[in-house]
């Protein structure tokens, strides 16, 4: 099956299927008292979350809370560099309330958890990033808010903790393994599994078990929809492409779905930190295999044992050994192109963005400004809109310490 095969026009009615598959990949592989949960939240995403109430509720809080719709820029002066034959945009995520696009998926979340009577929302989180997000809209609700979180992140992330506790939240520290992102999940699913009446597991990405890759990937799709009539708004025409970094993938589904389709090239872009070598990069659609982790069928990297790989990027958000199974659906059909950027190009992009456009980008964010100032120079004219998913405040203290001011 190659995308030709596939009616664009229906594809959202289509996929994920009942059982939450994107062709072999997606699905639910959980314990069966999680199922039942997982069941619970489908259903009443299914009734509730299509209701014009939910809806018109959404579109409130996201235009009166959130900041939305946020803006697409020009940079006219970043065009002019790459040679000013390809003109670049950029979907001015950075700008939502809290610095990124993942408030998108927290209040669609955690508006859910107030239908469905839930008093509590629970996640994990590894930067800090989805903790925040996730406490912001549990405040904004009323909502308790359980954050569990390994220990040596706690210790790394000090900002966003104190963040989250200021907004209310609980932080809980997991002492299990290497105390990072992985254990945090596993201690955020046994409190899921024995909370579940009460309480609502909100994940961070287009990843985990059904519903979540289809009802994060939904609540994200305002990014595309947006953007799609921004730009025809703006230029009278569509970009000739677009470009997206890729950790889990929510951002990039927010934006994709707008243009999948349309004649637009798709690109998503994934981290190749330091280089090639299994352990220096979070390359999973470019390097990885088919497996299961996290409840859910994808492409991802594995150790010899066929665990999930040890993951670098200069960038917390991209570090997972995996990625959305939509992203593995579309790579596979070829919709969409998944390249890399290491941590050079992605640093450079970084202080030229900075420099150029006022715009500090969040480092996630610079792997694919890095992407589009490449495609501004290869392509021969067009334009490329690219994704700017949040904002580099949060990496002020890591970009001095590592790379001083260029
Ligand atoms: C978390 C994060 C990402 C990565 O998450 P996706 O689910 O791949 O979008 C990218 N950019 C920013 C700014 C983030 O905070």
């Amino acid at each position: 099956m190659n995308f030709n095969d596939i009616n664009f026009d229906t594809y959202f009615k289509n996929y994920p299927d009942a059982e939450g598959f994107f062709g072999k990949y997606g699905g639910s592989y959980i314990p069966p008292e999680l199922q039942a949960a997982m069941n619970e939240i489908t259903d009443a995403y299914y009734s509730i979350s299509k209701s014009g109430k939910f809806i018109s509720e959404l579109r409130r809080i996201r235009k009166e809370f959130q900041g939305r719709p946020t803006p697409i820029s020009y940079l006219e002066r970043l065009s002019d560099k790459m040679g000013g034959n390809v003109q670049l945009y950029v979907k001015r995520e950075d700008l939502n309330h809290t610095g990124a696009h993942k408030l998108n998926h927290c209040m669609g979340e955690a508006l859910l958890a107030k239908y469905m009577g839930k008093k509590k929302v629970i996640a994990e989180t590894g930067a800090g990033q989805h903790g925040v997000a996730l406490a912001t809209a549990a405040a904004y609700f009323g909502l308790e808010c359980d954050i569990y979180m390994g220990a040596v992140d706690i210790k790394k992330q000090a900002p966003n903790v104190a963040r989250m506790k200021i907004l209310g939240a609980k932080v809980i520290e997991v002492t299990d393994g290497l105390q990072t992102l992985k254990e945090a999940v596993d201690a955020a699913f046994t409190a899921y599994c024995n909370e579940y009446k009460d309480a609502i597991y909100c994940i961070g990405s287009v990843v985990g078990p059904h519903p979540f890759p289809m009802m994060v990937r939904d609540f994200q799709s305002v990014v595309g929809i947006e953007a799609r009539e921004q730009f025809l708004d703006m230029t009278g025409e569509l970009p000739d492409a677009v470009v997206a970094c890729v950790g889990g993938g929510s951002n990039a589904m927010g934006i994709f779905s707008g243009f999948l389709n349309d004649p637009v090239d798709i690109y998503g872009i994934e981290p190749l930190g330091r280089g090639e070598k299994l352990g220096d990069h979070a390359a999973s659609l470019k390097y990885g295999s088919e497996g299961i982790m996290h409840g859910f069928n994808s492409i991802m990297l594995k150790d010899e044992n066929g665990e999930p790989a040890p993951v670098y990027s200069v960038a917390s958000g991209l570090d997972y050994p995996s990625s959305g199974p939509e992203h593995a659906f579309l790579h596979d059909l070829g919709r969409v192109k998944y390249d890399v950027v290491d941590d050079e190009d992605t640093i450079n992009a970084f202080f030229e963005l900075s420099r150029l456009e006022g715009i500090i980008p969040a480092i996630e964010s610079s792997h694919a400004v890095a992407y589009g100032m490449k495609l501004a120079q290869k392509m021969d004219k067009g334009s490329v809109l690219i994704n700017l998913s949040g904002r580099g405040d949060k990496d002020m203290d890591y970009i001095i310490e590592k790379y001083g001011i260029r």
